[in-house]
């Protein structure tokens, strides 16, 4: 019975080239018509979001996840906070059920909770159709991430292409391990294209994370001794080390009231940078 039900879920998934590439076109063109920020890495989890149902073996694959309904409710009071900055993720999050899924390995249940009727046109995933479709988004992707320029921040040190791992598992699984399902011969070389750009965009972010955490502790302790009330008058200083204080998250801040974690972390990094101050 697990067997026929995880056979079901191979049938029905479909590959993630198609929805990254999807989702990267519709979120940066509609970003660029409503001039706002848009966030690649971020739309691209969004992208694959929907079937995270495939790990769950309680929700039924293509049911609630790929619900229009619940994506609205999600999404919700982000409209509400971000207005049409949430449109282009919006889009990255719809195009999933919308276009991806309905058109091929069977039917979407769109209206989930109202009906449980499955929406698609049903293309077969190892058709030659769907193989071309999946192919025509990649390159029209290629072609615009190109020509953008975006593709050369895959290549920085931004620290949101930490968010990248989530969708290398969809692309280096189905290849290398036929996971949820095995990927076609002429499906492979975008799965690689993919795996590889986004590993290269993972390992140079790690380091900037790093020094993120180490500028974040650095300021946990320079706010630690500064509330001790000896330096308290240097806070007024145009200091570049005593910046962070103003984006130091307000959960770290008892850190500064507890003496003992005071004098435990208070590092030499921190005393020779409250020394210029
Ligand atoms: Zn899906």
């Amino acid at each position: 019975m697990k067997h026929r039900s995880c056979l079901k879920r191979r049938k029905r998934s479909r590959f993630a080239v198609g929805h990254l590439a999807l989702a990267y076109i519709l979120g940066v063109g509609s970003a660029k018509v409503s001039k706002t920020s848009f966030n690649t890495p971020a739309a691209l989890v969004l992208s694959i979001v929907p079937d995270v149902d495939i790990l769950a073996p309680f929700l039924e694959h293509r049911g609630p996840m790929h619900s229009v309904i619940v994506m609205l409710v999600v999404f919700a009071p982000l409209f509400v906070v971000y207005h049409k900055k949430a449109v282009p993720y919006f889009l990255a999050l719809l195009q999933h059920v919308l276009i991806g899924d309905f058109i091929g390995g069977g039917g979407v249940q769109l209206l989930w909770p109202l009906t449980v009727q499955p929406y698609g046109i049903g293309i077969a995933i190892r058709s030659q159709t769907n193989v071309g479709i999946e192919w025509i988004a990649f390159l029209a992707a290629v072609i615009i991430i190109i020509k953008t320029r975006d593709l050369t921040k895959f290549f920085q040190t931004h620290k949101s292409n930490l968010l990248l791992s989530i969708p290398t598992f969809t692309t280096l699984l189905p290849t290398l391990a036929s996971f949820p399902l095995g990927v076609p011969f002429w499906l492979v070389p975008p799965h690689v294209f993919y795996t590889v750009v986004f590993s290269i965009a993972i390992i140079l972010a790690v380091p900037r994370v790093f020094k993120t955490f180490q500028r974040i502790r650095t300021s946990v302790d320079l706010q630690a001794y500064v509330l001790r009330g000896k330096v308290l008058t240097h806070t007024t200083a145009p200091s570049q080390a005593l910046t962070p204080f103003r984006v130091l998250p307000r959960h770290m801040t008892f850190f500064a009231n507890s003496p003992d974690v005071f004098h435990r972390d208070l590092t030499k990094q921190s005393i020779s940078l409250l020394k210029k101050c």
